[in-house]
């Protein structure tokens, strides 16, 4: 039996990529049909490992597996043996030693999931890790921007917020970008990664060729009105430890998506959020009420994608390599 892991976006060919959201795509109509059970992944267990909170990712997860007939296990850093020292590799040798197919991981520091899946013998999803990647959330943004049309080559869409702390960022710039969009960064300096320039994998930079290009501004509202899409991020205060916003309010009037700032907003354009939300800091009201608000389509995506994932990590993919 051949398990895949995925702990970045460039773990995965453009044809995979494109095989996963087809699959996600095909659960859509069953999912918000009601959900669906079948046996695909039945025997299997998925064990989802989760030292970060998480609301979306993990239920996603574990919806996803249980409507695959697999059997979902629940960690915490809180409650488990982490709690009395046990380093990620032991953790990784002694859950390798279960036989567990699938780890679902979600860790603070960025190269622990990474650390872990050198020592786990099957399939290892990176749920989040640090600021570094999270590919699943990357992917399940494609679905509803594809479905809108936006998945091409010359579209723009532009990241909006803190930035620095954002692996929703990271992941999403590698994949749009590979798919050609052009990315507006939008950020206050304080809340740009530094080297932002170098998020791109060197071989896209070496050859930019069929690669969207990645700009960044602080205004706003001057990059509105050209977007295709715009996909706004939390302001992550829990991974700040020093003050990179002087007050929220000013943040807000320059980079939250106010009603005043919807108007600048192509009337065809979508608008994302991967969610938690800080209402009235990086979106207004009115962005729910707004008929271009793909936020709760995002939620409904990341449990087809994370089913579609399920499968492709244990070889049960139709069409992908290592089909079982
Ligand atoms: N849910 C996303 C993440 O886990 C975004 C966020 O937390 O702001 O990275």
């Amino acid at each position: 039996m051949s398990y895949r892991s995925l702990l970045s976006i460039l773990d995965l060919t453009p044809g995979e990529v494109n095989q996963l959201l087809d699959a996600a795509a095909s659960y859509l109509p069953r999912i918000e049909a009601g959900g669906f059970k079948d046996a695909t992944l039945k025997g299997y267990s998925a064990l989802l490992l989760f030292y970060e909170a998480s609301t979306r990712t993990r239920s996603s997860f574990e919806l996803a597996g249980k409507m695959l007939g697999m059997d979902t296990i629940n960690i915490g850093a809180k409650g488990s043996s982490v709690e009395k020292g046990e380093t990620v590799r032991d953790t990784a040798l002694t859950l390798n030693a279960m036989h567990h197919n699938v780890v679902v991981m979600r860790h603070e520091a960025p190269d622990a999931v990474a650390l872990f899946a050198r020592y786990f013998d099957r399939a290892v999803l990176n749920a989040g890790s640090g600021r570094g990647q999270h590919p699943t959330q990357a992917l399940l943004d494609a679905l509803p921007l594809r479905q809108a049309g936006v998945l091409q080559r010359s579209k723009r869409i532009a990241i909006v917020g803190d930035l620095k702390h954002s692996r929703v960022m990271r992941s999403n710039l590698q994949l749009l970008t590979s798919f050609g969009l052009d990315v507006v960064l939008v950020a206050p300096p304080t809340l740009m990664p530094e080297g932002w320039e170098g998020l791109k994998p060197a071989y896209w930079a070496a050859d930019p060729t069929g690669y969207g290009e990645v700009s960044w501004s602080t205004d706003f509202d001057r990059v509105l009105p050209g977007l295709d899409a715009v996909m706004m991020l939390r302001v992550q205060r829990e991974r700040m430890g020093d003050a990179h916003i002087t007050n929220t309010d000013e943040y807000s009037k320059l980079y939250g998506l106010s009603r005043r700032r919807l108007k600048l907003l192509p009337e065809s354009a979508v608008i994302l959020h991967p969610g938690p939300v800080n209402r009235g800091v990086e979106v207004g009201e009115d962005v729910f009420a707004d008929p271009r608000c793909l936020i709760n389509d995002q939620v409904t995506s990341g449990v087809a994608l994370r089913s579609a994932l399920l499968c492709w990590s244990c070889g049960k993919l139709e069409g992908t390599d290592g089909q079982a």
